[in-house]
Protein backbone atom coordinates (compact mmCIF):
# COMPACT_ATOMS: atom_id res chain seq x y z
CA UNK A 1 0.00 0.00 0.00
CA UNK A 2 1.46 3.35 -0.89
CA UNK A 3 -0.65 5.45 1.89
CA UNK A 4 -1.99 7.69 -0.80
CA UNK A 5 -5.72 7.89 -1.00
CA UNK A 6 -5.68 8.54 -4.63
CA UNK A 7 -3.19 9.66 -7.64
CA UNK A 8 -3.76 12.79 -9.52
CA UNK A 9 -1.58 13.63 -13.32
CA UNK A 10 -1.84 17.42 -13.82
CA UNK A 11 -0.97 18.71 -16.90
CA UNK A 12 -0.26 22.32 -17.02
CA UNK A 13 0.97 22.10 -13.19
CA UNK A 14 3.35 25.33 -13.67
CA UNK A 15 0.73 27.28 -14.34
CA UNK A 16 -1.66 29.15 -12.16
CA UNK A 17 -4.32 26.63 -11.48
CA UNK A 18 -1.76 23.68 -11.51
CA UNK A 19 0.08 25.20 -8.32
CA UNK A 20 -3.39 25.76 -6.41
CA UNK A 21 -4.80 22.14 -7.37
CA UNK A 22 -1.72 20.51 -6.31
CA UNK A 23 -1.64 22.26 -3.36
CA UNK A 24 -5.07 21.49 -2.77
CA UNK A 25 -4.71 17.41 -3.91
CA UNK A 26 -2.19 16.96 -2.09
CA UNK A 27 -3.53 18.65 1.30
CA UNK A 28 -6.06 16.18 0.85
CA UNK A 29 -3.90 13.10 0.88
CA UNK A 30 -3.48 12.16 -3.35
CA UNK A 31 -0.35 11.43 -5.01
CA UNK A 32 0.53 14.26 -7.58
CA UNK A 33 1.86 13.67 -10.78
CA UNK A 34 2.55 17.31 -12.82
CA UNK A 35 3.36 16.90 -17.22
CA UNK A 36 5.25 20.33 -17.44
CA UNK A 37 6.99 21.62 -20.40
CA UNK A 38 10.55 20.94 -20.68
CA UNK A 39 11.54 25.08 -20.80
CA UNK A 40 9.26 25.33 -17.70
CA UNK A 41 12.49 23.75 -15.82
CA UNK A 42 15.23 25.26 -16.93
CA UNK A 43 15.23 28.00 -14.57
CA UNK A 44 13.70 27.05 -11.69
CA UNK A 45 13.64 30.15 -9.98
CA UNK A 46 11.61 31.35 -12.66
CA UNK A 47 9.97 28.40 -14.17
CA UNK A 48 8.59 26.89 -11.33
CA UNK A 49 8.07 29.80 -8.94
CA UNK A 50 3.96 29.42 -8.39
CA UNK A 51 4.49 25.77 -7.04
CA UNK A 52 7.63 27.14 -5.08
CA UNK A 53 6.00 29.64 -3.71
CA UNK A 54 3.12 27.83 -2.68
CA UNK A 55 5.44 25.96 -0.74
CA UNK A 56 5.44 23.00 -3.11
CA UNK A 57 8.81 21.27 -4.15
CA UNK A 58 9.97 18.26 -5.88
CA UNK A 59 9.81 16.38 -2.85
CA UNK A 60 6.08 17.09 -2.38
CA UNK A 61 4.92 15.52 -6.23
CA UNK A 62 6.28 14.30 -8.66
CA UNK A 63 7.02 16.11 -11.97
CA UNK A 64 7.20 14.41 -15.50
CA UNK A 65 8.87 16.70 -18.20
CA UNK A 66 6.41 16.23 -21.81
CA UNK A 67 4.19 18.05 -24.05
CA UNK A 68 0.30 17.22 -24.59
CA UNK A 69 0.93 17.40 -28.23
CA UNK A 70 3.41 14.82 -28.55
CA UNK A 71 0.48 12.01 -28.00
CA UNK A 72 2.94 8.85 -27.82
CA UNK A 73 4.58 10.61 -24.51
CA UNK A 74 1.71 11.19 -22.91
CA UNK A 75 0.00 7.64 -23.07
CA UNK A 76 2.92 6.49 -21.97
CA UNK A 77 2.24 8.82 -18.74
CA UNK A 78 -0.41 7.92 -18.63
CA UNK A 79 0.32 4.32 -18.41
CA UNK A 80 3.26 4.83 -16.11
CA UNK A 81 1.25 6.62 -13.07
CA UNK A 82 -1.70 5.13 -13.59
CA UNK A 83 -3.54 8.26 -12.30
CA UNK A 84 -7.34 7.80 -10.28
CA UNK A 85 -8.09 11.45 -11.84
CA UNK A 86 -6.17 13.77 -14.76
CA UNK A 87 -6.49 16.97 -14.91
CA UNK A 88 -6.06 18.75 -17.95
CA UNK A 89 -4.76 22.13 -17.85
CA UNK A 90 -2.21 22.53 -20.04
CA UNK A 91 -2.79 25.37 -22.65
CA UNK A 92 -1.89 28.49 -24.42
CA UNK A 93 -4.41 30.14 -21.98
CA UNK A 94 -4.00 33.80 -23.37
CA UNK A 95 -6.82 35.10 -25.53
CA UNK A 96 -4.81 37.86 -27.45
CA UNK A 97 -1.94 36.00 -28.18
CA UNK A 98 -3.90 33.22 -29.59
CA UNK A 99 -4.47 35.63 -32.75
CA UNK A 100 -0.66 35.62 -33.26
CA UNK A 101 -0.25 32.13 -32.71
CA UNK A 102 -3.66 30.18 -34.15
CA UNK A 103 -2.11 27.11 -35.06
CA UNK A 104 -0.06 26.08 -31.86
CA UNK A 105 -3.06 27.53 -29.89
CA UNK A 106 -5.08 24.18 -31.42
CA UNK A 107 -2.54 22.12 -31.35
CA UNK A 108 -2.05 22.29 -27.68
CA UNK A 109 -5.57 23.52 -26.64
CA UNK A 110 -7.54 21.01 -28.79
CA UNK A 111 -5.29 18.04 -30.10
CA UNK A 112 -3.63 17.82 -26.77
CA UNK A 113 -6.89 16.96 -24.84
CA UNK A 114 -7.57 14.34 -27.55
CA UNK A 115 -4.04 13.05 -26.96
CA UNK A 116 -5.44 12.35 -23.84
CA UNK A 117 -8.56 11.28 -24.12
CA UNK A 118 -7.19 8.68 -27.17
CA UNK A 119 -4.65 7.26 -24.44
CA UNK A 120 -7.44 6.67 -21.81
CA UNK A 121 -8.77 4.85 -24.68
CA UNK A 122 -5.79 2.59 -26.01
CA UNK A 123 -5.13 2.16 -22.36
CA UNK A 124 -8.16 0.81 -21.57
CA UNK A 125 -8.56 2.60 -18.99
CA UNK A 126 -12.32 4.65 -19.44
CA UNK A 127 -13.23 2.85 -16.51
CA UNK A 128 -10.79 3.46 -14.04
CA UNK A 129 -9.91 6.88 -14.84
CA UNK A 130 -11.73 10.52 -14.31
CA UNK A 131 -11.03 13.45 -16.89
CA UNK A 132 -11.32 17.25 -15.93
CA UNK A 133 -10.97 19.23 -19.13
CA UNK A 134 -10.56 22.78 -18.50
CA UNK A 135 -12.84 24.48 -20.98
CA UNK A 136 -13.41 28.36 -20.57
CA UNK A 137 -16.06 30.85 -20.87
CA UNK A 138 -14.10 32.16 -23.60
CA UNK A 139 -16.48 29.87 -25.70
CA UNK A 140 -19.55 31.33 -24.95
CA UNK A 141 -17.70 35.11 -26.78
CA UNK A 142 -20.41 37.15 -27.90
CA UNK A 143 -23.62 35.61 -26.48
CA UNK A 144 -25.48 37.71 -24.56
CA UNK A 145 -24.82 37.24 -20.56
CA UNK A 146 -25.72 35.92 -18.45
CA UNK A 147 -23.94 32.60 -19.37
CA UNK A 148 -24.83 29.18 -18.19
CA UNK A 149 -24.49 25.57 -19.52
CA UNK A 150 -27.32 26.24 -21.97
CA UNK A 151 -25.69 29.38 -23.70
CA UNK A 152 -24.96 28.77 -27.37
CA UNK A 153 -21.00 29.03 -27.86
CA UNK A 154 -20.20 32.02 -30.09
CA UNK A 155 -16.41 32.06 -29.35
CA UNK A 156 -14.51 35.78 -30.41
CA UNK A 157 -10.54 34.04 -30.65
CA UNK A 158 -8.76 30.99 -31.92
CA UNK A 159 -8.26 29.99 -28.07
CA UNK A 160 -12.12 30.03 -27.66
CA UNK A 161 -12.54 28.17 -30.80
CA UNK A 162 -9.64 25.76 -29.49
CA UNK A 163 -11.41 25.46 -26.16
CA UNK A 164 -14.73 24.73 -27.69
CA UNK A 165 -13.48 21.59 -30.09
CA UNK A 166 -11.69 20.22 -27.42
CA UNK A 167 -15.15 20.88 -25.47
CA UNK A 168 -16.66 18.86 -28.15
CA UNK A 169 -14.14 15.93 -27.92
CA UNK A 170 -14.84 15.46 -24.25
CA UNK A 171 -18.53 15.31 -24.60
CA UNK A 172 -18.05 13.17 -27.61
CA UNK A 173 -15.97 10.65 -26.16
CA UNK A 174 -18.40 10.59 -22.67
CA UNK A 175 -21.30 9.71 -25.08
CA UNK A 176 -19.48 7.35 -27.35
CA UNK A 177 -16.92 5.69 -24.83
CA UNK A 178 -18.65 6.15 -21.58
CA UNK A 179 -15.56 7.95 -20.15
CA UNK A 180 -15.67 9.19 -16.69
CA UNK A 181 -15.17 13.09 -18.34
CA UNK A 182 -16.07 16.77 -17.34
CA UNK A 183 -15.86 20.20 -18.90
CA UNK A 184 -15.67 22.80 -16.25
CA UNK A 185 -16.94 26.18 -18.38
CA UNK A 186 -14.61 28.37 -15.97
CA UNK A 187 -15.30 32.31 -15.94
CA UNK A 188 -11.89 34.10 -15.53
CA UNK A 189 -9.91 33.54 -12.19
CA UNK A 190 -7.23 35.35 -10.93
CA UNK A 191 -4.85 35.59 -7.98
CA UNK A 192 -1.04 36.58 -7.02
CA UNK A 193 -0.23 33.54 -9.14
CA UNK A 194 -1.78 34.40 -12.28
CA UNK A 195 0.56 35.43 -15.13
CA UNK A 196 2.08 38.60 -15.62
CA UNK A 197 0.88 39.07 -19.27
CA UNK A 198 -2.63 38.85 -18.14
CA UNK A 199 -4.78 42.62 -17.69
CA UNK A 200 -5.53 42.28 -13.43
CA UNK A 201 -1.64 40.76 -13.05
CA UNK A 202 -0.58 43.73 -14.92
CA UNK A 203 -2.74 45.91 -13.02
CA UNK A 204 -1.91 45.01 -9.59
CA UNK A 205 2.33 44.73 -11.03
CA UNK A 206 1.59 48.31 -11.81
CA UNK A 207 -0.54 49.49 -8.90
CA UNK A 208 2.23 47.91 -6.33
CA UNK A 209 5.21 49.62 -8.44
CA UNK A 210 3.69 53.01 -8.93
CA UNK A 211 3.13 53.23 -4.81
CA UNK A 212 7.02 51.73 -4.28
CA UNK A 213 8.16 54.58 -7.14
CA UNK A 214 9.61 52.17 -9.49
CA UNK A 215 7.00 52.30 -11.80
CA UNK A 216 5.06 55.58 -14.17
CA UNK A 217 2.48 54.88 -15.75
CA UNK A 218 0.25 51.63 -16.07
CA UNK A 219 -0.88 51.34 -20.53
CA UNK A 220 -3.90 49.06 -21.05
CA UNK A 221 -6.00 48.67 -23.84
CA UNK A 222 -9.83 47.94 -23.50
CA UNK A 223 -10.88 49.34 -20.16
CA UNK A 224 -14.59 48.57 -21.23
CA UNK A 225 -13.93 44.50 -21.44
CA UNK A 226 -16.37 42.97 -18.75
CA UNK A 227 -15.33 39.96 -16.95
CA UNK A 228 -16.66 37.52 -14.28
CA UNK A 229 -13.66 37.77 -11.73
CA UNK A 230 -13.08 34.71 -9.14
CA UNK A 231 -10.22 33.67 -7.26
CA UNK A 232 -8.45 30.51 -8.43
CA UNK A 233 -8.38 29.23 -5.12
CA UNK A 234 -11.99 28.56 -4.94
CA UNK A 235 -11.95 26.94 -8.84
CA UNK A 236 -9.76 24.43 -8.34
CA UNK A 237 -11.89 23.14 -5.64
CA UNK A 238 -15.05 23.12 -8.14
CA UNK A 239 -12.64 21.58 -10.60
CA UNK A 240 -12.23 18.51 -7.79
CA UNK A 241 -15.96 18.33 -6.82
CA UNK A 242 -16.79 17.74 -10.25
CA UNK A 243 -14.33 14.41 -10.77
CA UNK A 244 -16.12 13.27 -7.38
CA UNK A 245 -19.81 12.90 -8.78
CA UNK A 246 -20.76 9.57 -9.50
CA UNK A 247 -22.23 11.12 -13.38
CA UNK A 248 -19.61 13.09 -15.04
CA UNK A 249 -21.07 16.08 -16.56
CA UNK A 250 -20.43 19.98 -17.58
CA UNK A 251 -20.79 23.38 -14.97
CA UNK A 252 -20.00 26.59 -15.11
CA UNK A 253 -18.07 27.69 -12.32
CA UNK A 254 -18.61 31.99 -12.18
CA UNK A 255 -19.46 34.74 -9.31
CA UNK A 256 -22.18 35.94 -10.74
CA UNK A 257 -21.03 38.98 -10.55
CA UNK A 258 -19.46 41.56 -13.39
CA UNK A 259 -17.04 43.78 -13.40
CA UNK A 260 -15.19 46.04 -16.30
CA UNK A 261 -11.58 46.28 -16.16
CA UNK A 262 -12.02 50.31 -15.45
CA UNK A 263 -13.77 48.99 -12.24
CA UNK A 264 -10.61 46.59 -11.47
CA UNK A 265 -8.25 49.40 -12.27
CA UNK A 266 -10.10 51.92 -9.83
CA UNK A 267 -10.67 49.12 -7.51
CA UNK A 268 -6.76 48.30 -7.28
CA UNK A 269 -5.48 51.53 -6.84
CA UNK A 270 -7.50 52.18 -4.02
CA UNK A 271 -5.73 49.52 -1.96
CA UNK A 272 -3.09 52.30 -2.03
CA UNK A 273 -5.16 55.14 -1.47
CA UNK A 274 -5.41 56.75 -4.41
CA UNK A 275 -8.80 57.87 -6.32
CA UNK A 276 -8.78 57.42 -10.42
CA UNK A 277 -10.84 60.26 -12.52
CA UNK A 278 -10.93 59.68 -15.71
CA UNK A 279 -11.11 62.15 -18.62
CA UNK A 280 -11.21 62.04 -22.31
CA UNK A 281 -12.34 58.90 -24.56
CA UNK A 282 -11.21 56.45 -26.31
CA UNK A 283 -7.30 55.54 -26.99
CA UNK A 284 -7.42 59.40 -25.64
CA UNK A 285 -8.67 58.29 -22.37
CA UNK A 286 -6.59 58.90 -19.36
CA UNK A 287 -6.63 58.12 -15.44
CA UNK A 288 -5.24 60.89 -12.65
CA UNK A 289 -4.99 60.59 -9.64
CA UNK A 290 -7.68 62.56 -8.25
CA UNK A 291 -5.62 64.67 -5.01
CA UNK A 292 -2.41 65.49 -7.06
CA UNK A 293 -3.92 65.27 -11.14
CA UNK A 294 -0.72 62.91 -11.53
CA UNK A 295 -1.35 60.68 -14.78
CA UNK A 296 -1.38 57.05 -13.45
CA UNK A 297 -3.36 55.22 -16.61
CA UNK A 298 -3.53 55.89 -20.68
CA UNK A 299 -4.74 53.57 -23.41
CA UNK A 300 -2.21 51.94 -25.93
CA UNK A 301 -4.12 51.18 -29.02
CA UNK A 302 -1.89 48.27 -29.98
CA UNK A 303 -3.20 46.35 -26.38
CA UNK A 304 -6.93 46.08 -28.32
CA UNK A 305 -7.61 42.73 -29.31
CA UNK A 306 -8.08 42.24 -33.32
CA UNK A 307 -11.31 40.98 -32.01
CA UNK A 308 -13.17 41.29 -28.51
CA UNK A 309 -15.45 39.80 -25.87
CA UNK A 310 -16.87 42.23 -24.28
CA UNK A 311 -19.65 40.66 -21.51
CA UNK A 312 -18.62 37.65 -19.80
CA UNK A 313 -20.95 37.28 -17.11
CA UNK A 314 -21.15 33.61 -15.93
CA UNK A 315 -24.56 31.99 -14.06
CA UNK A 316 -22.80 29.11 -11.82
CA UNK A 317 -26.56 27.99 -10.32
CA UNK A 318 -26.12 23.91 -11.25
CA UNK A 319 -22.72 23.70 -9.65
CA UNK A 320 -23.95 25.40 -6.21
CA UNK A 321 -27.35 22.73 -6.88
CA UNK A 322 -25.25 19.74 -7.82
CA UNK A 323 -21.46 20.08 -6.49
CA UNK A 324 -22.36 22.56 -3.50
CA UNK A 325 -19.70 24.97 -4.52
CA UNK A 326 -20.06 28.60 -3.88
CA UNK A 327 -17.03 31.20 -4.10
CA UNK A 328 -15.33 32.00 -1.12
CA UNK A 329 -13.45 35.01 -2.62
CA UNK A 330 -15.81 37.83 -4.98
CA UNK A 331 -14.17 41.02 -6.88
CA UNK A 332 -13.29 43.24 -3.97
CA UNK A 333 -11.27 40.57 -1.91
CA UNK A 334 -9.59 39.19 -5.17
CA UNK A 335 -8.23 42.66 -6.19
CA UNK A 336 -6.91 43.08 -2.40
CA UNK A 337 -5.62 40.18 -2.68
CA UNK A 338 -3.59 40.57 -5.81
CA UNK A 339 -2.03 43.78 -4.87
CA UNK A 340 -0.89 43.07 -1.37
CA UNK A 341 0.58 40.29 -2.99
CA UNK A 342 2.43 42.20 -5.84
CA UNK A 343 3.35 44.93 -2.85
CA UNK A 344 5.28 42.11 -0.68
CA UNK A 345 6.55 40.55 -3.33
CA UNK A 346 7.95 44.00 -4.90
CA UNK A 347 9.05 44.24 -1.05
CA UNK A 348 10.69 40.94 -1.53
CA UNK A 349 12.68 41.61 -4.34
CA UNK A 350 13.33 44.51 -2.54
CA UNK A 351 15.37 42.54 -0.21
CA UNK A 352 12.49 41.94 2.58
CA UNK A 353 11.77 38.58 4.20
CA UNK A 354 12.26 35.62 1.74
CA UNK A 355 9.69 33.48 4.03
CA UNK A 356 6.46 35.42 2.82
CA UNK A 357 4.02 33.22 0.61
CA UNK A 358 1.38 33.68 -1.46
CA UNK A 359 -1.47 34.90 1.06
CA UNK A 360 -4.45 33.74 -1.26
P1 LIG B 1 -1.62 29.11 -17.23
O1 LIG B 1 -1.15 29.76 -15.99
O2 LIG B 1 -1.28 29.73 -18.52
O3 LIG B 1 -1.11 27.60 -17.21
C1 LIG B 1 -1.12 26.79 -18.36
C2 LIG B 1 0.01 25.81 -18.24
O4 LIG B 1 -0.01 24.98 -19.43
C3 LIG B 1 1.39 26.45 -18.16
O5 LIG B 1 2.08 25.93 -17.07
C4 LIG B 1 2.05 26.05 -19.46
O6 LIG B 1 3.43 25.79 -19.34
C5 LIG B 1 1.35 24.74 -19.77
N1 LIG B 1 1.49 24.38 -21.18
C6 LIG B 1 1.40 25.18 -22.26
N2 LIG B 1 1.62 24.49 -23.38
C7 LIG B 1 1.85 23.21 -23.00
C8 LIG B 1 2.14 22.03 -23.71
N3 LIG B 1 2.23 22.02 -25.04
N4 LIG B 1 2.35 20.88 -23.01
C9 LIG B 1 2.28 20.89 -21.66
N5 LIG B 1 2.01 21.99 -20.93
C10 LIG B 1 1.79 23.13 -21.60
O7 LIG B 1 -3.21 28.95 -17.21
P2 LIG B 1 -4.17 28.85 -15.94
O8 LIG B 1 -4.73 30.19 -15.67
O9 LIG B 1 -3.53 28.07 -14.87
O10 LIG B 1 -5.37 28.01 -16.57
C11 LIG B 1 -5.40 26.59 -16.50
C12 LIG B 1 -6.31 26.06 -17.59
O11 LIG B 1 -7.62 26.59 -17.42
C13 LIG B 1 -5.89 26.44 -18.99
O12 LIG B 1 -6.22 25.37 -19.83
C14 LIG B 1 -6.73 27.65 -19.31
O13 LIG B 1 -6.90 27.81 -20.68
C15 LIG B 1 -8.02 27.27 -18.60
N6 LIG B 1 -8.84 28.37 -18.16
C16 LIG B 1 -8.30 29.36 -17.40
C17 LIG B 1 -9.10 30.40 -16.96
C18 LIG B 1 -8.54 31.50 -16.09
O14 LIG B 1 -9.20 32.53 -15.95
N7 LIG B 1 -7.38 31.31 -15.47
C19 LIG B 1 -10.47 30.42 -17.29
C20 LIG B 1 -10.99 29.38 -18.06
C21 LIG B 1 -10.18 28.36 -18.48
P3 LIG B 1 4.51 26.95 -19.12
O15 LIG B 1 4.41 27.28 -17.68
O16 LIG B 1 5.77 26.30 -19.50
O17 LIG B 1 4.10 28.06 -20.03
Amino acid sequence: MSGFKKTALITGIAGQDGGYLAEFLIRRGYKVHGLIRWDSYVDPQDGLKRLSSLGLTDASMTLHHGDVTDAQSVAALIKQVRPDEIYNLAALSQVGVSFTTPAATLDINTKGTLAILDAIRLLDMERTVRLYQASSSEMFGSAPAPQDEHTPFMPCSPYGVAKLAAYWLVKTYRDAYGLHASNGILFNHESPARGEDFVTRKITKAVAGIEAGSREVLKLGNLDSIRDWGHARDYVEGMWLMLQQDVPDDYVLATGQAHSVREFVERAFEQIGMHIVWSGQGVEETGRDKRTGRLLVSVDASLFRPKDVHHLLGNARKAQDRLNWLPRYYFDDLVADMVNADRVLLWREAGGDSAWKMTG
